[in-house]
């Protein structure tokens, strides 16, 4: 090698996957390598369009606020992007309804700022951005085949068709079906352990007309549970419509016939949701996707790994997607990269794999916990059972209890579950006390908080869009 080539590899960083988290990757890497080539086999459309290679991508997707907030951070403006092209802002206490373990979260206005989007609108205006930045580079119709490493150090990616492309970092973001383990054994590496639950979850979706203002709500989200298995997520999207999937376990799934899908709904915990759809004009017809198991990829646990590979979203770790956290846990890794690179890059010799994996574990495990310890209140869900896992879900249950009646123990949920506290929170002196002094619904009404007139609100957000 040249030295003119081996210092043109130094420069460069490939992102395997141009999907949410690539692209998140690439926006990172580019601040401190010259050239990223993002490489997707897909043909990626410029416009929000579905595609093969993300068929999730049709089912009800909402962004929590800690990812709204990264995505702003790393794309400055890009919020009011996506509010312009119809992306609905949501005050995700006060706007959506909440139906946790049967009980229906009391509604106030809050800071939990969410944004209500279809996945395709979400892509597309973080692609163009991404697209736009000195130095990146998008190949489509590319596909992955493997990697290539010399004396420990990550040399390149092969594509199919045996060429090879260069690079001194490849972050593989191929997403839940992705073959890092496998290229990393044909290097000669172990397989990183894997944790694997299976939720055996199936989702269905309809889409619907929203009439702006009709509804005193921009979301329902209704969580499955022991003792009603049935779940939903309705948010509000771009176009004026409802994103309304319907979720059951594989023995009695959500039915796509239309009728029967409407009907499938009055076993929600809750009225709303099959109030609304069987009042709606529906857009499209319904269409299914299993879930697969939930798989965290513990490369952190791996005591040999090629420096210069890092991976990131769905191909560290996918989950079961009931909480919505699989983007903005992807954008909370690409912020902990951008951390990583900028204490030392690969090229400089730090050491940069471990530590990204050493902390993004921390970074996944917040999210991992709180699906993976509801889907083991299951019965027939498979899973380490800890006395940990047992005490907090009977605390939980208590907390969504007194939810139903004290906002600020709403919040702290909220505030946990879009990832702007920490799970300590709910464990706080504060909150603990209104949990357990809250044992019946009357003596745990909040002092001081006022309930917001939430129909005016979701109006006043609609009248914000139309404007
Ligand atoms: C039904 C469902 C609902 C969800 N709802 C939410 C939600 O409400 N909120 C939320 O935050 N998250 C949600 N998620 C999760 C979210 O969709 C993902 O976490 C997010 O899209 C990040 O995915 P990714 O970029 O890691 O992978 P993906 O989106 O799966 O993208 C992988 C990319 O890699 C490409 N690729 C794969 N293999 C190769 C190869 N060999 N060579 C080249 N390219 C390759 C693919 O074409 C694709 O573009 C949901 C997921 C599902 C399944």
């Amino acid at each position: 090698m040249t030295s003119t080539e081996s210092s043109s590899v130094a420069n460069h960083a490939v992102v395997i996957g141009g999907s949410i988290a690539g692209l998140l990757a690439a926006r990172v890497l580019s601040e401190t390598f010259p050239h990223v080539t993002i490489l997707d086999r897909d043909e990626l459309p410029t416009r929000p369009e579905h595609r093969k290679g993300v068929p999730h991508g049709r089912h009800t997707h909402g962004l929590l606020a800690m990812g709204y907030q990264i995505f702003e951070d790393l794309l400055p403006g890009i919020g009011a992007d996506l509010i312009a092209d119809g992306a609905v802002p949501a005050d995700l206490q006060n706007d959506v309804i909440w139906y946790n373990e049967g009980h229906l979260l009391r509604r106030t206005t809050s800071d939990v700022g969410g944004l209500l989007a279809s996945r395709p609108l979400i892509e597309a205006a973080i692609r163009s951005r991404v697209a736009a930045l000195p130095g990146v580079e998008i190949r489509t119709g590319v596909q992955v085949t493997g990697l290539t490493a010399e004396r420990g150090h990550i040399t390149g990616v092969r594509l199919a068709g045996a060429e090879t492309l260069p690079a001194r970092l490849v972050v593989d973001c191929t997403g839940r079906g992705n073959r890092g383990p496998a290229w990393l054994a044909e290097l000669g590496y172990a397989a990183p352990p894997e944790d694997v639950v299976k939720a055996g979850l199936i989702y269905s979706t309809r889409e619907y007309e929203r009439v702006p203002g009709a509804q005193d709500f921009l979301g329902v989200i209704v969580g499955h549970r022991p003792g009603n298995p049935y779940g939903a997520g309705c948010l509000a999207r771009e176009g004026g419509r409802w994103l309304v999937t319907l979720v059951g376990l594989d023995d009695d799934p959500p039915p796509i016939e239309p009728g029967a899908f409407e009907a499938y709904a009055a076993r929600l915990d809750g009225h709303e949701l099959h109030r609304m759809i069987n009042e709606a004009e529906p857009v499209t017809d319904p269409i299914r996707f299993r879930i697969g198991p939930s798989v965290r990829r513990r490369y952190e646990r791996c005591a040999r790994l090629p420096e210069g590979f890092i991976a990131l979203g769905d191909s560290l770790c996918c989950f079961n997607p009931a909480y919505g956290q699989g983007m903005t846990t992807a954008a909370m890794s690409a912020r902990w990269l951008a951390t990583c690179l900028k204490a030392g890059s690969v090229s400089e010799g730090s050491d940069l794999t471990r530590r990204y994996f050493k902390g993004v574990a921390r970074v996944v495990d917040v999210a991992w916990n709180i699906t993976v310890g509801n889907d083991l209140r299951f019965p027939q869900v498979e899973g380490p059972r800890t006395a940990k896992v047992k005490v907090l879900n009977r605390y939980l249950s208590r907390l969504h209890r007194v939810a139903a009646e004290d906002t600020a123990v709403g919040a702290a949920f909220l505030t946990v579950a879009n990832f702007l506290a920490g799970p300590e929170r709910l464990v706080s002196p504060g909150v603990m006390w209104r949990v357990l002094r809250g044992t019946d619904g009357r003596r745990t009404r909040a002092s001081g908080a006022r309930q917001a007139a939430p129909v005016q609100h979701a109006a006043q957000v609609d009248d914000r869009q139309r404007a």
